[in-house]
C-alpha cells in the first residue's frame, strides 16, 4: 500500500495539499451491459443492450483475489448500465465475494427474481437489494410484477427469520408520475423496504427535458412532492429540485470505484458510457472516460494513481466550473463535445446531474 503523503493540487494560483483516502469503500461491478428492458431513460443505446457484454469469469476470479488481501474489504454492487441477473453466472460471482468476506449489493430491474432466485439470495445472505420500480405512469417497466417480487422475499425473509437483504427501492420522477408518488409510497412502506432512493430524471432528449420536475424557485419551500411528503415517507431520500444547496457527488462522496463489464475502471455511471444527456432542454454529449482497465491494473493501483486522487479532491472540493450557473451556458461550445470544461478539466464534472443532487442513485 502505498505510503500516505501529502499530494497538492493547483486552483487559482494557489497549491492546496491534502491527503487522500488510501483505499475505496464500495466497488460497482457491471456484469452485464445486456438488458432484458428497454427504459427511455436509459443511457444505453438499444443496440448496445442488444449486442450487450457480460464480464468474464475470470475477471471476477481475479477481482476476488485482489479484494481478499485488503485489510479493509469495500462492499461490492453488483450494478452499472445492464441487467446483472443476465449474466449466466451471477449466482457464483456472488457466492464468490461473500466467501471473501465482503458485503455484497444486488442493484437489478427485478424481472428474472423469482421464488428460487429470492431465496438463494436469502440463503447466500446478500446485504442489500436495490429494485429500480417508478410509479405508475413512466420508468421501468412491470411495476406491479416487481411489487410482487417484493411480497415474496417479504414472505421469505420471514419464513427464514432473516433480516438480509436490506431492501431499497429506487424511483425516477417525471411529471408523468409523481401525481401516484403517495400511493407507490404507501404500497412500499409495507413491504419491509428500508430506503426508497428518489431520483429526477437524466433526459435522454429535449422531449423528455420537458418532463423534468426542476429546476424549482430557489425561493419555493415546498417540493414537487409536497411540504410533508418527508415526514410521511421518513424512509425516503428526496433529491435536490434546485441549483442551489446542498452538493457533492454521490460516488465520490461514498469513495467509490466502478469496474464495467469490459473491464474499464471508473469513478462513476456517467463516465461508464458516451452518452447525449439534455439537462435543461440542451443537448450535453458526455464521453465514457476510464481511469484503469482491470485486471492489466490493479484497483488500488488506479485508485491511488496520482491523476485519480487529485480528481477525487477537486470533485470533493467542487473546485470545477458549474455550467448550469453559467451566463455562457447557451452559446458554449465546450459543453456541445462534452470531454473538457473551460478550466481545462478532462473529464469534467461541469455539467453533472448527479453533482447538484438532482440525480440519486444506489
Ligand atoms: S433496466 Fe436499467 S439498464 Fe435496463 S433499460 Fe432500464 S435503465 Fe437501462
Ligand atoms: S464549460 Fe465553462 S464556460 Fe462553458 S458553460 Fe460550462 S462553465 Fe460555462
Ligand atoms: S461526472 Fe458527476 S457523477 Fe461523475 S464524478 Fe463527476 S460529479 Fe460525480
Amino acid at each position: 500500500m502505498k505510503e500516505q503523503t501529502f499530494e497538492s493540487i493547483r486552483h487559482k494560483g494557489y497549491d492546496i495539499r491534502f491527503r487522500s483516502k488510501p483505499n475505496f469503500d464500495r466497488l460497482y461491478v457491471e456484469l452485464s451491459t445486456a438488458c432484458n428492458f428497454s427504459c427511455e431513460m436509459c443511457f444505453s443505446s438499444g443496440q448496445e443492450r442488444k449486442s450487450g457484454t457480460m464480464i468474464a469469469a475470470q475477471t471476477i476470479t481475479r477481482l476476488a483475489d485482489e479484494l481478499s488481501g485488503y485489510p479493509d474489504r469495500p462492499e461490492i454492487v453488483f450494478a452499472g448500465i445492464g441487467e446483472p441477473l443476465l449474466h449466466p453466472d451471477w449466482r457464483a460471482f456472488l457466492l464468490r465475494f461473500k466467501e471473501i468476506p465482503a458485503k455484497v449489493g444486488l442493484h437489478t430491474n427485478g424481472a428474472l427474481l423469482d421464488e428460487e432466485a429470492l431465496t438463494f439470495l436469502v440463503d447466500a445472505q446478500t446485504d442489500h437489494l436495490c429494485l429500480s420500480v417508478d410509479p405508475e405512469g413512466f420508468g421501468h417497466e412491470s411495476a406491479e410484477k416487481s411489487l410482487e417480487t417484493l411480497e415474496m422475499l417479504h414472505a421469505i425473509k420471514k419464513r427464514k427469520g432473516s433480516l438480509l437483504p436490506l431492501v431499497s427501492i429506487q424511483s425516477v420522477l417525471c411529471s408523468k408520475n409523481i401525481g401516484g408518488s403517495d400511493a407507490f409510497g404507501r404500497r412500499i412502506e409495507s413491504l419491509g423496504v428500508s430506503e426508497w432512493i428518489l431520483s429526477n430524471l437524466v433526459p435522454m432528449n429535449a422531449e423528455q427535458a420537458k418532463t423534468a420536475l426542476y429546476p424549482m424557485s430557489p425561493i419555493s419551500l415546498a417540493t414537487p412532492l409536497g411540504l410533508s411528503f418527508a415526514s410521511r415517507f421518513p424512509f425516503a431520500r428526496v433529491p435536490s429540485f434546485r441549483l442551489i444547496g446542498e452538493r457533492g457527488c454521490p460516488f465520490i462522496d461514498k469513495n467509490s470505484l466502478v469496474v464495467g463489464a469490459d473491464g474499464r475502471i471508473t469513478l462513476c455511471y456517467p463516465f461508464l458510457r458516451s452518452h447525449e444527456t439534455y439537462p435543461f432542454g440542451k443537448k450535453h454529449p458526455v464521453a465514457a472516460y476510464a481511469f484503469g482497465h482491470f485486471p492489466d491494473e490493479r484497483l488500488l493501483s488506479v485508485w491511488q494513481k496520482t491523476d485519480v486522487s487529485s480528481f477525487r479532491a477537486k470533485v470533493r472540493l467542487g473546485l470545477f466550473p458549474y455550467c448550469f450557473e453559467c451566463e455562457w451556458i447557451d452559446t458554449c461550445e465546450l459543453i456541445t463535445r462534452g470531454s473538457t470544461d473551460c478550466h481545462g478539466n478532462m473529464p469534467s464534472c461541469a455539467d453533472c446531474l448527479w453533482y447538484h443532487r438532482l440525480v440519486m442513485c444506489f
